[in-house]
């Protein structure tokens, strides 16, 4: 049977994850990985969630071990709910606003399902996350991207298409803008207050809603968090994602949208034919933990982690990077990444096989672009390594990039 043949369009143009191929030589022992954007396992509460576990299955198995509805687990519901309005301080949420996925992945499937066609157009930020990516493209749209800048996206530019857009009578096509306002990945910026009030104002004149993804908004080590985009905006505009996946657990898998509810519905009955419900034992578990621990006090540790890995990686940057004249990164405020751009002239692929040489891994920022457009800049994470491992691994890198350079002339 010759399977090209059989596939199906979507089929045909599934892709390896490029980070996959990336980052297969990176376990090894001597490898030092700023690769991976995975938390850190010592941040799990383990021996809490074990002891839920174990509950929730001999206490509630009629529920646990049983299907679920698709709209998902009401008692996790009313915990979300609580949760939703003390970090973002949304009122008045309503149980048929929300429903939970396996992870904010499927959330983005979901979105994709219910909003594009062929001939859509999708708005994502340059650079993207790739999961997102992945998902739309599903649905073979038309992608426009819009450049990430230190304070986000390049809100200006966004209109100038639009208004473009518009005049080839084309607007209607538009379905959404993907944003990742909080600690981006991989860009690690945080949106101003006032570039999201101009994306509202943009959107509610072009009547395009936004989709905001905001895995990380939770994992701020400093300044005052910003408001949301849902909370300033409302459910007519914003349509929310949040996971548990980088504040508890990801193999939890669960994530939740928030919304208008006849969006919420059709999301559900999207969910209904691609997987039923998600896991009623997961669900469950979360929904306990959260009704028995303050998951705001109980990540203060895990913040503290991340923050002090961050403070090293900057610190590291600073001194070891002073050689690389016109070098660039963001000191983020929070999330799992650093962004780093070099001058003109590198290329962050073709730099790979020094990289590789020297065991340092991370990810080049061609990884990030829809189109494969060579960049110069590189995504660090911070999460995994130990601390000396980190200042270790900054300076290789720093080695890397200057044999490379002169590889090529430009230092
Ligand atoms: C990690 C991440 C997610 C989370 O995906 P899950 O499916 O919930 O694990 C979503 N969006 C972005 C931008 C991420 O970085």
């Amino acid at each position: 049977m010759s399977l090209e043949d059989k596939l199906s369009e979507v089929g045909r143009n599934l892709r390896s994850s490029i980070i996959r191929e990336l980052l297969k030589f990176a376990a090894s022992p001597e490898a030092i990985s700023f690769g991976g954007g995975v938390p850190d396992p010592n941040t799990f509460p383990r021996h809490e969630l074990a002891e839920i576990a174990k509950e929730v299955i001999e206490q509630d198995y009629s529920y646990t071990l049983q299907y679920n509805t698709t709209e998902g687990d009401d008692l996790l519901a009313q915990e979300m709910s609580k949760l939703l309005t003390r970090i973002y301080g949304i009122e008045g949420i309503q149980r048929d606003q929300m429903l939970f996925t396996t992870g904010s992945q499927q959330a983005l499937d979901l979105m994709a399902r219910i909003f594009l066609d062929k001939d859509s157009i999708c708005f994502m930020e340059f650079p993207a996350y790739l999961g997102a990516v992945s998902a739309f493209r599903m649905s073979f749209p038309r992608f426009e991207t819009v450049p990430v800048e230190d304070d986000g996206m390049d809100v200006d530019y966004l209109e100038r298409r639009l208004k473009e857009i518009d005049a080839k009578g084309e607007i209607c096509k538009v379905k959404f803008i993907y944003t990742v306002p909080n600690f981006h990945n991989p860009a690690s910026v945080t949106m101003s207050l006032e570039k999201r009030k101009r994306l509202i104002e943009i959107c509610n004149r072009y009547d395009i809603l936004i989709l905001e993804d905001d895995p990380y908004g939770m994992l701020r080590f400093s300044g005052e968090p910003k408001p949301s985009l849902y909370k300033l905006a409302g459910p007519d505009r914003v349509v929310l994602l949040n996971t548990f996946s980088k504040v508890l657990t990801p193999g939890l898998r669960i994530g939740v949208i928030l919304g208008r509810s006849d969006i919420v519905r059709r999301a559900t009955m999207a969910k209904q034919a691609m997987d039923l419900c998600c896991p009623s034992l997961t669900q469950r578990i979360a929904a306990r933990y959260l009704n028995r621990y303050d998951i705001v006090e109980q990540i203060k540790p895990g913040i503290e982690l991340y923050r002090s890995k961050k403070d090293t990686m900057i610190k590291a940057l600073n001194q070891d990077f002073s050689v690389i004249e016109g070098a660039k990164w963001i000191d983020p405020e929070g999330g799992l990444f650093v962004w780093i751009t070099l001058p003109q002239g590198f290329d962050t692929i073709g730099m790979f096989d020094v990289a590789k040489s020297k065991n340092v891994y991370y990810i080049p920022g061609e990884a990030f672009s829809i189109e494969k457009t060579p960049s110069t800049s590189m995504r660090l994470s911070f999460c995994l390594p130990p601390e000396e491992k980190i200042v270790e691994g900054i300076r290789r890198l720093r080695d890397v990039i200057v044999e490379y350079g002169k590889q090529k002339g430009l230092m």
